[in-house]
This record gives C-alpha cells, sequence and structure tokens, in this order.
C-alpha cells in the first residue's frame, strides 16, 4: 500500500507542471541514480530552422515542396520544422502511401514520384548514394537528404538548440547524487558529441535505433547501484518502448506524443528539464516525511 502522504507529493509536483501518475512513483524518483536521457526534444528544444537548402536539380522552392508534402504525415519534430517551410497547400499534389521509419525518416509517394527523406543512414540502406553534400563532413548541424524515385536529390541543413536550463540540469543531478548521466539519441555521431560537451553529460551513444535504446537501458539497468533506480526522459518520438522498459519514465508533456504521455509514469508539462530536479527534492521530502 501506499503511504497517504505520497499524495501529498503529487499534489506538490503537479503544482510546480510535473505530473506523476502514481504514490509508488515517489520512492522510485527519489533513488534515481542513473539518468537516462533523448536528445532532440528532450535536452535540445525540438524546434528546428532551416539553415541552407543545396540541390543541383530542383530549385529550392521544389525541393521543400517535395519534402513538405511527406513531412506533413510525421510527427518528428524535424517534420513540424519541414513542414512549416511550405505556406501554399492550395495545390493538387496527390500525397500517397507515406510511411515513417523509426530512427531514419519518412518516405512517400507526390504526383507518383516516390520521395525518401532523412539521414544519411537511410540514404545508405535504400542505396543511393550522396554524390554532392562535400559539408556533410564533420559538420555540426542536422542534414535532412532528399531522393525522389531513388536519386539523389539535395539536402536541407537544419540547426536545433541546446536548452537554456539543460546544462544546469545536469549540474543539479549531480549534486543531488545522481551518479550517472547519459544521452542516447539516433542522431549523428559529431552533434551528439556536441552536445554532450555543451550539456556536460557523463557518457553519451549516437546514431541508435529505438531497440538499440532499449539494449543500452537494459544493460544499464544491470550495472546500476544497488537499491537506486533508473529514470528515462524522453519526448517519446522514437522512445515509448524505452520510456517503459526504464524503472520510471519521463516524457516531456508539451513536444511529446501522446504515446509517450500514455506510456510515461511522470509528464514535464512545460518540457524544462529542470523541473526534474524539483521533482526528486520534492519525492525526497515525501519519503522522509512519510518514514
Ligand atoms: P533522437 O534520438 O535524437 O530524438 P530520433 O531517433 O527521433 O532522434 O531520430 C534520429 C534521426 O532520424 C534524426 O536525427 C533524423 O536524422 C532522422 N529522422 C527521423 N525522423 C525523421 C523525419 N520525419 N524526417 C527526417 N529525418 C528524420
Ligand atoms: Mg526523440
Amino acid at each position: 500500500s501506499v503511504p497517504l502522504t505520497f499524495f501529498a507529493g503529487i499534489g506538490g509536483a503537479s503544482r510546480i507542471g510535473v505530473l506523476v501518475k502514481g504514490g509508488n512513483y515517489m520512492d522510485v524518483l527519489a533513488k534515481v541514480s542513473t539518468m537516462v536521457f533523448d536528445k532532440t526534444g528532450t535536452l535540445t528544444r525540438g524546434l528546428f530552422v532551416v539553415e541552407d537548402v543545396h540541390s543541383e536539380k530542383y530549385s529550392f522552392g521544389d525541393l521543400l515542396h517535395l519534402v513538405a508534402h511527406v513531412e506533413q504525415y510525421s510527427n518528428h519534430p524535424i517534420a513540424s520544422a519541414l513542414r512549416n517551410v511550405k505556406r501554399d497547400w492550395h495545390d493538387d499534389c496527390r500525397v500517397e502511401n507515406v510511411h515513417e521509419i523509426a530512427g531514419n525518416g519518412v518516405e512517400g509517394y507526390v504526383n507518383g514520384r516516390k520521395v525518401s527523406v532523412g539521414n544519411e543512414k537511410m540514404m545508405k540502406s535504400l542505396g543511393i548514394t550522396i554524390s554532392e553534400c562535400p559539408r556533410c563532413r564533420g559538420f555540426i548541424g542536422t542534414v535532412v537528404h532528399v531522393a525522389v524515385d531513388g536519386v539523389y536529390a539535395g539536402h536541407i541543413v537544419i540547426a536545433d538548440q541546446i536548452k537554456d536550463d539543460a546544462p544546469k540540469t545536469i549540474r543539479d543531478l549531480k549534486a543531488l547524487g545522481v551518479d550517472k548521466t547519459v544521452m542516447l539519441t539516433g542522431d549523428r555521431e559529431v552533434i551528439a558529441a556536441d552536445t554532450a560537451r555543451k550539456i556536460g553529460i557523463d557518457e553519451y551513444h549516437s546514431e541508435l535505433l529505438p531497440a538499440d535504446k532499449v539494449r543500452y537501458v537494459e544493460e544499464l539497468l544491470k550495472t546500476k547501484t544497488k537499491g537506486r533506480t533508473l529514470a528515462f526522459v524522453g519526448d517519446g518520438i522514437n522512445d515509448a518502448p524505452v520510456l517503459a522498459r526504464a524503472d520510471i519514465g519521463i516524457a516531456m508533456g508539451g513536444v511529446g506524443s501522446d504515446a509517450a504521455i500514455e506510456a510515461a509514469d511522470v509528464v514535464i508539462m512545460n518540457d524544462r528539464p529542470l523541473k526534474i530536479v524539483r521533482a526528486i527534492k520534492i519525492a525526497r521530502r515525501t519519503i522522509r516525511i512519510a518514514r
């Protein structure tokens, strides 16, 4: 049974915009020693801005137009940025058979032409050669590649920003005795390394698929300090499975998908990672009172 004071803890958390879905999570939250984060939308804002468009065969407008049409069916933060660049939807485009390839991109037919939009990994798996991107090497920024009917068509460079409270979140978690912070991301190595360094996170792994994230969390669950817990924090886009696998799953409620909010045990309503620090403090106070 759950002590009554735990419900006071839930009330306290809700007043700072943290929704805790049950009294038993107070105990789990109080004992976190390993905190694992997703990157995009969790430690970064997930609000991408288009910085550059490059194509030898298409005009910028035409390339963005094709991309926006397939991205309108994706709920990935990258998709929101790319469909927003398309202003005039009053055209007679026929968009069919759009499907998302988790951790890679999205693909569909626009007026009968197959449009593939995604990262380098996705292009490789489709057997498409990236023929015109010298600046992709070592470049820090997200490069979204486009192919039409299996032929490389160009790329769009987009940039995200680190949430301003992310570095302080990591520092404060350390001060609270969280002994390991880890970032797991589907994004490229150079971006992951740059983000991890700027935020001050202990460990990171890049270019992961949703299943790889689950494997890392399972490994971390085995090596965590005895009697302590592991939390995963994500926006739920491609990480609902890992949210469920952690001792406690924390989701960003603003940018987060409905599936994530459903799968999570704790929801941060305004997407501020620093709220996790306050929630742990509330949980520990609640546990002390209950004893
Ligand atoms: P993260 O783990 O950082 O949240 P994801 O696993 O959600 O990243 O996505 C990994 C990568 O897959 C992205 O960095 C991007 O390159 C590519 N990707 C995923 N979804 C899309 C999409 N809808 N459009 C274009 N690229 C995408
Ligand atoms: Mg994500």
